[in-house]
């Protein structure tokens, strides 16, 4: 799974961070109940990178070119005082976009304290409008009544947000125009994602896979679309607007049409362990030198030396390894984040 050193094509920006790797839904798809059930061993508080250690790794990552940071999880709002990190990551220089991807049910509870602590914008992860569908893609039968209520409550309290919903053939690809019917109408930018072979429980096979591309099609067939340019160089959502409207909706082709080759985001779990890729086997105990007493520069060296070194793509290197049956042990995606 190797690629040429391409570190200048590849520079580390962007970070991850997941704040817990509990969660209050079971999606299939991520933590399936039969294996993430009441005998699994979640991390423990102290287990748990606290905010200044959090903060100081943020600080330093900065130093080398980060300038955005994600928090995610398992469920973020389910770290205790999370507007309190976010207060502090705002302060920090050189981070000029910060942002959270929540499944949305305890936005109403926490929307106006992440607004007052500087967070901009979120994205609220929804795969289906249909509450029957929703209930068994969120894996505890929550109501989907309950996330659109926490969507509302973001806007309210002046949050920017995106939709982002996980397409799994057979599961729910009859949701994509309910979905773009609704957000469209509510101006919400809506993100398709191909369903990844993420962790090892998923059960995940290609033929699970509704690719992108036919997600344009069904769309464009209702609503005609235009393509828009990236944001930026390495944007891994591919922009397309209604045509004649300023609403916008994305497409993340993971499966279908990878990216690894403008990836430039790490990952640190809430443990404080840095993966360089979202399919990594391992990863680098940052806790431990935060711990240790090495001082800023000594830690820098070492980010520096893990991100030089990196030689990820997974993505693109995935029907070779589907091919030679190469079972690797990865990462769980409730641990590290999205
Ligand atoms: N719990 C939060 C949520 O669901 O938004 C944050 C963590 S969740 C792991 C982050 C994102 O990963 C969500 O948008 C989720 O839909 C996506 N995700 C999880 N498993 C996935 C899979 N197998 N394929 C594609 N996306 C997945
Ligand atoms: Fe929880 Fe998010 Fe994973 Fe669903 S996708 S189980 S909400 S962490
Ligand atoms: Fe980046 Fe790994 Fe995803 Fe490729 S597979 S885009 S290297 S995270």
């Amino acid at each position: 799974m190797d690629y040429p050193n391409d570190t200048l094509k590849r520079p580390l920006k962007d970070l991850r961070i997941s704040v817990i790797d509990q969660c209050n839904f079971r999606c299939p798809y991520c933590m399936p109940a039969e294996v993430f059930g009441s005998q699994y061993a979640f991390l423990k508080k102290n287990e748990l990178l606290n905010f200044e250690e959090i903060t100081r790794l943020v600080r330093i990552a900065a130093d080398l070119g980060v300038h955005k940071i994600r928090l995610t999880g398992g469920e973020p709002l389910l770290r205790k005082n999370l507007d309190q990190l976010i207060k502090m990551l705002t302060d920090i220089p050189g981070i000029d976009d910060l942002a959270l991807t929540t499944n949305g049910v305890l936005l109403p509870r926490f929307a106006s304290a992440l607004k007052g602590a500087g967070l901009r914008r979120l994205t609220v992860s929804m795969d289906a409008l249909d509450n029957g569908v929703f209930q068994k893609m969120n894996g505890r039968n929550v109501d989907v009544q309950s996330v659109l209520t926490g969507i509302e409550a973001a806007a309210e309290a002046g949050l920017s947000i995106k939709v982002n919903m996980v397409v799994q053939k057979g599961v729910n690809e009859g949701e994509i125009l309910p979905m773009v019917r609704y957000f469209r109408e509510t101006g919400h930018t809506l993100r398709f994602i191909e369903f990844m072979d993420v962790g090892n429980h998923n059960g995940w096979s290609l033929e699970q896979v509704f690719p992108s591309l036919k997600i344009v099609e069904l769309i464009q067939a209702e609503f005609p679309l235009e393509p828009l340019n990236p944001n930026y160089r390495g944007e891994v959502a591919r922009r397309y607007r209604y045509k004649g409207s300023e609403v916008e909706i994305g497409i993340i082709a993971s499966v279908t049409q990878p990216f690894c080759a403008n990836c430039t985001r790490a990952r640190l779990s809430a443990d404080g362990k840095l993966y360089t890729c979202l399919f990594a086997t391992e990863g680098w105990d940052m806790r431990e030198i935060l711990r240790n007493g090495e001082n800023d520069d000594d830690i820098r060296e070492t980010l520096r030396e893990i991100w030089v070194n990196r030689h990820d793509r997974y993505s693109e290197m995935r029907t070779e390894i589907l091919k030679k049956h190469l079972h690797p042990h990865k990462v769980e995606m409730s641990y590290i984040g999205g």
